[in-house]
């Protein structure tokens, strides 16, 4: 059971103070207190744990700064859309919002090769004002010979460039709680030009010590990709590791389910659920389609099967793209074959402005039906 405090009810306040002491008549339940960035305010929940099934709500309900009390479902305790809780878990970052309404591009390298294909790609999103983006430092390969990421050597040097061509938020995969640290202290050495947003890549989605430690962090937000070979429940139980560590702070993403069924993209394109992870959880929800088609391939229409996955997922109220670029995909040392080129820039960030512009056109409609 979830009882949420009216607006600038604070942790600390007598109030909250009232409820824990009401809940305490109440035997075999345990509480907990949470602070929890919504997309429009911050709102103080008391979670009530245990055995509630046959607590009464209307003790809760009457306090004067009780906004709600709600049942949650068993499923997804912290992350879930529990019965008659509209607020989405969004957060301010860098001075971004992250929500299910908000919409960015991270369009970049797959991985950090050098400092002069990551400048040229910073200095294209520049051009188009584009100010997030993606740069990973440690990959993780299906092969150990194959290259492994720059790792923490490149990490003042992505910082510093990320900084001096005004990108605000960076996606970086880490594959091991080493690494958070490594980022931590290169960013304070660099002296903050950045922010990080963790990726718990594919590999990592139940790896739930590193998911642990990610949710007991709260300097950085979390971009949670989906495990491709497990089902939408089992990830959204392990993003639940991410929740109750106390970061609040992720980005649900999908990036195409491992199944021949998918044949001949790379992965079976799963932008179908972006609405689903939407209704069933309160993360906004970002996708992938470089690492869902994971080739170049063009439609009879002209487009790419990348173009017209993105339209996909976007028009259905994505809020976040992760996209390959790469100056000369043919030098790549990780996933060269689905980069887009950087003249390709201009084009993919206007046709996913047309496409989002058409979904918030879709919601316009809804609301106001045509008489
Ligand atoms: C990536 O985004 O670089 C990546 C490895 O993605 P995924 O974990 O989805 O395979
Ligand atoms: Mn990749």
């Amino acid at each position: 059971m979830i009882i949420v405090m009216k607006p600038d009810v604070l942790p600390s306040s007598e109030e909250v103070r009232e409820v824990l002491h009401m809940a305490e008549r109440f035997p075999d339940v345990s509480t907990e207190v949470r602070n929890i960035q919504g997309a429009t305010r911050v709102l103080t929940e008391i979670y009530l744990l245990g055995s509630t099934g046959t607590i009464p709500a209307e003790p809760f309900e009457e306090f004067p700064a009780v906004e709600r009390v709600i049942r949650i479902r068993e499923r997804y305790r912290a992350i879930g859309r529990h019965e008659g809780q509209a607020e989405a878990l969004g957060f301010e970052f860098q001075g971004l919002s992250f929500g299910q309404d908000s919409f960015h591009l991270f369009p970049g390298l797959c991985a950090v090769d050098n400092r002069e294909n990551l400048e040229s790609m910073f200095s294209a999103l520049r051009e188009v004002g584009v100010t997030t983006a993606r740069a990973g430092a440690y990959k993780p390969r299906t092969s150990p010979y194959d290259f492994q990421g720059l790792g923490a050597n490149c990490l003042p040097f992505v910082f510093e460039s990320a900084g001096s061509h005004g990108i605000r938020v960076i996606s970086m995969e880490v594959t091991h709680e080493s690494h958070v640290d490594e980022i931590h202290t290169a960013l304070t050495d660099a002296g903050q030009p950045v922010g990080v947003m963790l990726q718990v890549g594919t590999r990592n989605a139940q790896n739930f010590e590193l998911l642990k430690y990610i949710g007991s962090q709260m300097e950085f937000p979390v971009l949670y990709k989906r495990g491709m070979g497990i089902t939408l429940e089992e990830s959204l139980n392990a993003c639940e590791y991410l929740a109750t560590g106390g970061n609040h702070r992720i980005v649900f993403g999908l990036r195409g389910m491992k199944s021949n069924l998918g044949d001949p993209h790379r992965n079976f394109v799963d932008f179908a659920h972006v609405p689903v992870v939407k209704r069933l959880t309160r993360l906004p929800v970002c996708i992938d389609p470089s690492h869902s088609v994971g080739k170049k391939t063009v439609a009879s229409d002209g487009l790419l099967d990348i173009h017209h996955v993105t339209a996909q997922g976007i028009i259905v109220g994505a809020n976040m793209v992760l996209v390959d670029f790469h100056p000369r995909p043919e030098d790549a040392l990780c996933d060269g074959p689905q980069a887009l080129l950087i003249e390709e820039l201009e084009h993919f960030v206007e046709d996913a402005k047309l496409v989002r512009a058409s979904y918030e056109a879709r919601l316009r409609l809804k609301r106001a039906p045509i008489p």
